[in-house]
């Protein structure tokens, strides 16, 4: 199993463009640069998916030479698109990839509505592209040995889409390989740790764990906007880190960082880090 970050920030990236808050005027200045919250992944190195596609997806692909296109001319090892949330920094890089010959796309039918009566980026892509979207059951085998186990984390709807009705908003996928059984948890949105999230990442080579914020209140520290980490759908990484330690045999690192969590460190990922 292959599983590369190709963006390691929450929405609107690290910096922020508008943003001037003491870990944005860092990054700037050092240049540090971490774009939205997309993993590649693929179980024989030869297909690969992405699990989101935010707004960077563009750069991210290009950055990344094992999804280059060829042989042939439109040919591409893409093969797919898992989304885990319906939030417009997990999906409008779709519209980015409207120039495939064919696109297939897997989402919750909660996800999927909110995609296609909310925003209806679902048959505007169906105008440009051969649209495959299908409905994401709780266990999905991919092209080159890979299977999916989803499980609902959170009841989160994007602000575009309040009062859509409908379960399975936030999802947490669990990708493990048929050769090896090793085992990856994307967890890049988690609101709590339940038992079921517990026994999810029970046995798990790596997981990648909500790391938006380090505290429940970093954003009003960092830019004294009103807003808790709780009230935002993100589990703060001082109340996970006890959780996961845990879970001796797994390795726990953060991604999907907000441009407010200046965190570095051996468990917190990178754009371009190579989880397996
Ligand atoms: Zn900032």
């Amino acid at each position: 199993m292959r599983v590369r970050v190709l963006g390691s920030a929450a929405g609107g990236g690290s910096p922020q463009w508008n943003c001037a808050c003491p870990p944005c005027r860092d990054a700037r200045r050092t240049g540090r640069n971490r774009t939205q919250d997309t993993v590649a992944v693929s179980g024989d190195g030869t297909a690969w998916f992405l699990l989101n596609a935010g707004p960077d997806i563009r750069s991210q692909i290009l950055a990344t030479p094992e999804l280059a296109p060829g042989p042939g001319l439109r040919d591409t090892p893409l093969r797919g698109v898992l989304l885990t949330t319906a939030e417009l920094d997990h999906t409008i890089g779709l519209l980015s990839l409207r120039e495939a010959v064919r696109l297939t796309v897997h989402a919750t039918p909660a996800v999927s509505a909110a995609l296609q009566t909310a925003f209806p980026l679902r048959s505007m892509l169906a105008q440009y592209t051969d649209l495959d979207w299908r409905e994401m059951p709780e266990r999905l085998e991919l092209d080159g040995g890979l299977i999916v186990d989803r499980l609902t984390v959170g009841a989160k709807r994007p602000r575009y889409a309040t009062g859509t009705p409908g379960e399975g908003w936030v999802s947490a996928l669990r990708l493990s390989d048929r050769r090896t059984g090793s085992s990856f948890v994307y967890a890049t949105c988690l609101p709590v740790w339940t038992d079921a999230f517990d026994a999810f990442v029970d046995g798990a080579a790596e997981v990648l764990l909500d790391g938006t914020f380090a505290t429940d209140d970093e954003l009003t520290v960092m830019t004294g906007r009103p807003g808790s980490a709780a009230g935002m759908g993100h589990l703060p990484i001082v109340d996970s880190r006890p959780h996961a330690a845990r879970h001796p045999g797994t390795r726990f690192r953060y991604g999907h960082l907000n441009n407010t969590n200046a965190m570095a460190g051996d468990d917190v990922v990178s754009d371009g880090t190579d989880i397996f």
